[in-house]
Formats: structure tokens, C-alpha cells, sequence
């Protein structure tokens, strides 16, 4: 399983190339599916399916994606059996926000049931479904972007790293709790991902996320609040890897 988020200024193709190519590099961590959204002027767009990346790729015609941001998944399923609909990524309702996940919600069935009496309509068997429709429930409910997806990430009981998007908005959202989570800074550009060799071919310049941290990442800049809330200096923390 692996995950990859890429954040540009400008919108293109170029980024779905990016992105398949690191799915490509993050094959080795094992998967049964595969899936890639876009975010671009006309909104969010997801394409998925079970398979490799090539065949997803091919069957799905990822490079023909454009966006100004672009988030790609390789799933291994712990919450559902292996196939088109439980592949990530996994909207709201509204098809405004999409969300991909590593990792396990150990409460996901309290919380669906929840969501499911708010009348809230899941279209899979994944514990990872419940994050975009509580981030869309705490919307509704008048919180902004950032505290929403917060609020939606301290409702979790389990292991994640996890990427959310939402339309009108450029920026990544992220979170970390038992699976691994590095920050690449490019030129402009911006990534993130489960490991390192995801974009190693486009940027040295890193930031590895710690355990319970939450943000943000634009294509110029990261905000990081620790466990306890408080801000991290994130200068403090960039490094170049030599490799
Ligand atoms: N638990 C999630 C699922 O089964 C994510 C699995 C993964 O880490 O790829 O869909």
C-alpha cells in the first residue's frame, strides 16, 4: 500500500504522469488496487479500479487527468475484499472531497452508523469511507476546511496516513498515526507521500511527518500542529537526502 499527493500552481497533465510514476515506485509495499483523483477548475475527478498501476493506467486512461493537484493510491484491503468500488479514493456525498488512506479505523462501524442516521450514502465496504463523509458532516455544520478535517481525524480510533482534498481548496490535507508519512519540496511544486522514492527523481529537500501530526501543504509552503496542537517550525525540520 502507498500513498502519493502532488500540488502544483498550475494546471496539467503533466502532474498524472507524476503521480502514476510514483505509484509505480511505491509498487514494492504490495497492493490490490489502484486509484488516482484530480482537482482542477471544473472540481474533483476520480478514477479507480483493482489491478496494477499499468493496467489501471491503460484501462482507466489516467494520463489523460488534468488538475492542480493530483492524489494517487495503491490499496492493500483490510475492509472490504479487493475490487473496483472499495479502491480508494473515497468521496462525500457531494463528490466535493476525496480522500485516500494506509492504515486501519478500528471504530469505523459506530462511526458509519452515525453518519448513516444523518442519511449520509456510502458506496463501499471500507473502514476509510467514513473520513470524507465526517469531513463533510463537520462542514456542514459550519466549521472551516482545516478544523473540519481536524475534527474528522480526532473522531478516528486506529492506524492512518491519510490525504484529503476539497474543491476550491489548494491545498493537501494530512494527517499521521502509525503509518509513514514524508513531505518533498520541490520548486513550486510540492509532494507527499509513504516514502521517500515516490519523488526522489524531483526533489532531495524533505520533511518527515511524527506520529499524531496534522496539516496542510500549498505549493509553496506546510503548516504542521503537533500532537499537542502546537505549531511546528517546519525550517527546523527540512533535510536533503544524499541518495
Ligand atoms: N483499510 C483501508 C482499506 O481497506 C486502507 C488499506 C491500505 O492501507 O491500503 O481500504
Amino acid at each position: 500500500c502507498g500513498i502519493i499527493g502532488i500540488i502544483s500552481s498550475k494546471e496539467s497533465k503533466k502532474l498524472s504522469e507524476i503521480t502514476i510514476s510514483a505509484l509505480k515506485r511505491l509498487e514494492y509495499r504490495g497492493y490490490d488496487s489502484v486509484g488516482v483523483a484530480s482537482l482542477s477548475s471544473k472540481g474533483i475527478e476520480v478514477r479507480k479500479a483493482k489491478g496494477t498501476v499499468e493496467q489501471v493506467t491503460l484501462k482507466k486512461k489516467i494520463p489523460e487527468m488534468s488538475g492542480y493537484i493530483f492524489l494517487g493510491h495503491t490499496r492493500w484491503a483490510t475492509h472490504g475484499a479487493p475490487s473496483d468500488y472499495n479502491a480508494h479514493p473515497h468521496t462525500d456525498c457531494s463528490g466535493r472531497i476525496a480522500v485516500i488512506h494506509n492504515g486501519t479505523i478500528k471504530n469505523f462501524k459506530e462511526l458509519r452508523a452515525e453518519l448513516e442516521s444523518l442519511g449520509h450514502k456510502f458506496n463501499s465496504e471500507t473502514d476509510t469511507e467514513v473520513i470524507p463523509h465526517l469531513i463533510e458532516e463537520f462542514i456542514k455544520r459550519g466549521m472551516d476546511s482545516f478544523t473540519a478535517f481536524k475534527s474528522a481525524i480526532k473522531s478516528l480510533d486506529g492506524s492512518y496516513a491519510v490525504l484529503a482534498i476539497i474543491d476550491g481548496e489548494k491545498r493537501i490535507f494530512f494527517a499521521k498515526r502509525d503509518n509513514p508519512l514524508v513531505i518533498g519540496l520541490g520548486e513550486g511544486e510540492n509532494y507527499i507521500a509513504s516514502d521517500i522514492p515516490a519523488f526522489l527523481p524531483y526533489t532531495k529537500r524533505i520533511l518527515v511527518i511524527s506520529d499524531g501530526e496534522i496539516g496542510f501543504l500549498t505549493n509553496t509552503s506546510v503548516y504542521i500542529e503537533d500532537l499537542n496542537g502546537n505549531v511546528v517550525d517546519v525550517h527546523k525540520r527540512i533535510r536533503i537526502v544524499d541518495w
